[in-house]
């Protein structure tokens, strides 16, 4: 595969963006960013560092991407944090602490952590700080998660580690903390050039439909999603039933797994006796390299579906409005700055209120394509992989010169 091009970018987005983000990069040409999260596989953070790390080397970053390793019980214990942290009350012990301490070790013994700005993703390498190689770099913690409520006793575990940092990253003002430093706000995006999202041919949706046995004359309401929880997929069937009632459709459930989510195994099999051997439900278990058939069940869906209880940002809504569909999402973290309710989809809370929704876009095609043309126009104004880098370059400008004010510092010579 050729290596990405920011230049490509033109066609989307214009040449004065792409101008702007070689001009702002121009004063950080050569500068070491490091990128450190759980896994490489599966979930939004893979999915936008995989886009993102190319193209800040397209810039003239020196930007590496890192992975840190874990036994399951590691991985069990940061899902545990995971879910304390946005809001479930789970007890966190001192076994906890000391395996995720434990591996925090091992891990910084394994890695090169050298960087001019070293950002570290999510907690389960936030603890990675404590060996900071030296002072002089910028360490930079960013939080994906939905930190609005979480259980104290979680916070205050991963707390002791994230006041060390030189500032934090959120996705929404309503997840920002208490902190001794500065505090950003810098949205996910999607990358619509990527297999995820670039137009497909006809010809390949079909085939993808015909793959997976999905009949393309009977309106497809489709959730993609890890098996998690959080994303209600039980909710989902939940509502898809009472539709069902008296609706003909089909809800298409696509998942994959993720490295560092030991849960989606156990969440998949309640899911497949919920569904229960109906034709009408196609539950895929997706392989991680499934972009382009994923791209195509989100083009051949009528409706997309995000009823998440808990998100951080919900990447699968972005690349549903780019795709033109109306979505219908949970009312919860970034999901709620991103969907326009009425506007661009419905925010739905609760499985009468989804059913509700999905009935109504199943009788009315104008609202769907009305709503469809709004959420692409609202994705390219806002949540594209080129505002998203200029954030990260403007962001380290701002982390490395503090008294300065980066609108005066373009203007100076
Ligand atoms: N995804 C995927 N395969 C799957 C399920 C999800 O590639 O089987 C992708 C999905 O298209 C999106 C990302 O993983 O790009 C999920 O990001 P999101 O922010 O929606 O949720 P997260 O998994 O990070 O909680």
């Amino acid at each position: 595969m050729s290596p990405k091009r920011l230049d490509d970018y033109e066609k989307v987005v214009g040449r004065e963006v792409i101008e702007e983000l070689h001009l702002v990069a121009g004063y950080l040409r050569g500068t070491k960013m490091l990128h450190v999260n759980s896994t490489r596989l599966g979930g939004g953070v893979a999915e936008i560092l995989n886009q993102m790390v190319p193209l800040l080397e397209d810039l003239g970053i020196d930007c590496k991407w890192l992975v840190i390793k874990g036994s399951n019980n590691f991985f069990q214990v940061t899902k545990q944090l995971h879910n304390a942290l946005q809001g479930k009350p789970v007890e966190i012990t001192s076994g906890m602490e000391q395996v995720y301490q434990e591996h925090t070790v091992l891990n910084a013994d394994s890695l090169d952590l050298e960087g001019d700005f070293v950002i570290i993703h999510d907690p389960q390498p936030a603890g990675l700080i404590t060996h900071r190689p030296k002072e002089t770099s910028n360490w930079v913690w960013r939080c994906h998660i939905d930190l609005s409520s979480p259980h104290p006793e979680a916070w205050e575990f991963l707390q002791k580690y994230v006041v060390k940092y030189d500032a934090s990253i959120f996705s929404m003002p309503a997840f920002s903390q208490e902190l001794p430093h500065g505090q950003y706000l810098i949205e996910p995006s999607i990358d619509p050039l990527s297999d995820k999202n670039r137009d497909l041919d006809p010809a390949f949706i079909s085939g993808v439909l015909e793959q997976y046995g999905i009949d393309p004359e009977k309106p497809i309401i489709t959730q993609v999603s890890r098996f998690d929880y959080m994303k209600d997929p039980l909710g989902v069937i939940q509502a898809f039933r009472q539709v069902k009632k008296r609706e003909n459709c089909q809800l298409v459930l696509a998942g994959g797994s993720a490295t560092d989510d030991p849960e989606g195994s156990e969440v998949l099999e309640k899911v497949k006796a919920q569904a229960d051997h109906d034709p009408d439900i196609h539950v895929l278990e997706l392989p991680p390299d499934s972009d382009l058939e994923i791209n195509a069940l989100q083009r051949a869906s009528t409706i997309i579906l995000q009823k998440s209880l808990k998100e951080g940002f919900g990447l699968t809504v972005t690349e549903a409005m780019w795709k033109g569909k109306p979505v219908l999402g949970g009312a919860v973290g970034g999901i709620r700055r991103q969907i326009i309710h009425g506007f661009t989809g419905f925010l739905v809370r609760s499985i009468e209120g989804t059913a509700f929704r999905i009935r109504q876009l199943l009788h009315d095609p104008g609202l769907r394509k009305r709503m469809g043309e709004n959420g692409r126009a609202h994705v390219q104004a806002n949540y594209l992989i080129t505002r998203h880098l200029k954030d990260y370059l403007l962001l380290m400008l701002a982390v490395q010169r503090p008294q300065e004010d980066i609108v005066n510092f373009f203007f100076s010579p």
